[in-house]
């Protein structure tokens, strides 16, 4: 039997980078896709698995990283992120635009074109990292947590639409993971992004990475279908135990 192979998408830092090492040491073949390519070949090295340059929300680049891979077992749709904290009444659509092409058109575009191969593996799995941004909607929010919500709702119409296919389909919905996120969200501003993890003890990648872990290895029959995962110290978004 050839090697089951799995692709994340994002892999280049946070939750993805973590998801990568813990299937590699499942024994997937993993397949890493981001922009920053010198990350990506770093952590192939280390994990024995394959670094291709991505863009997901380049209809080319998606198509020559999916053409790249052989066979597909198993997909992480990872690749997203926020950009600003705006009310509905100050939007930047450009924000906007960034967040609904990488979270949700991305995740369209690179689901769409592995489908064919996760069929004809006989077992395949689609994991997509949503967030409780998607159940939920927060003040100054409405950007990250529309396209949340937006890729969330593809992904819980591909249940539907692949039942009697070999396929499963499982969303996690992490609150907050202390990864680059922030620092993405706030332009690089390292103050701010560590703001928001102040007084708490946040989710790590790992956490998450495990999670993935676990999904991907129960047996065929079993279809975990959506997965929230918060801190202990976060109720909801926006509500945390801060300690002083
Ligand atoms: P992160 O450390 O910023 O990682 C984001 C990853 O997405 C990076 O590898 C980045 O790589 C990649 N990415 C961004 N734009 C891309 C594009 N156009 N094409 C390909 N890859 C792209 O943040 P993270 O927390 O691990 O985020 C991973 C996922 O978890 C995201 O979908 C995020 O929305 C979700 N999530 C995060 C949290 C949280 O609190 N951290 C909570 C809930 C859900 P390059 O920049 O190299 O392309």
């Amino acid at each position: 039997m050839s090697t089951r192979t799995a692709v994340v998408t994002g892999a280049s830092s946070g939750i993805g980078e973590a998801t990568a090492r813990e299937l590699a040491k499942q024994g997937y073949h993993v397949y890493v896709g981001a922009r920053r390519l010198d990350r990506l070949e770093q952590l192939a090295a280390e994990i024995g698995g394959t670094a291709l340059p991505l863009d997901v929300t380049d209809e080319q680049s998606v198509r020559a990283f999916t053409d790249a891979v052989q066979r597909c077992d198993v997909l992480v749709n990872n690749a997203g992120g926020a950009k600003g904290l705006a009310t509905v009444a100050e939007a930047d659509l450009d924000d906007w635009r960034w967040m609904w092409e990488t979270n949700v058109l991305g995740t369209l575009r690179v689901t769409k074109a592995l489908l064919p191969k996760l069929i004809a593996s006989g077992d395949g799995l689609i994991v997509t990292i949503t967030s409780i941004a998607a159940f939920h909607a927060y003040d100054n929010g409405s950007g990250y947590t529309s396209a949340k919500h937006a890729q969330a709702v593809l992904h819980r119409t591909l249940r539907g639409e692949l039942l009697g296919q070999p396929v499963r389909l499982t969303e996690i919905a992490p609150g907050a993971v202390e990864t680059e996120f922030s620092l993405v969200r706030f332009d690089g501003d390292e103050d701010r992004a560590a703001n928001v993890y102040k007084g708490i003890d946040p989710l790590v990648a790992q956490d998450i990475a495990e999670i993935v872990g676990f999904v991907a290895s129960r047996p065929p029959h079993v279809n975990l279908d959506t997965i929230v995962v918060k801190p202990r110290d976060q109720a909801e978004p926006g509500r945390f135990a801060r300690r002083a």
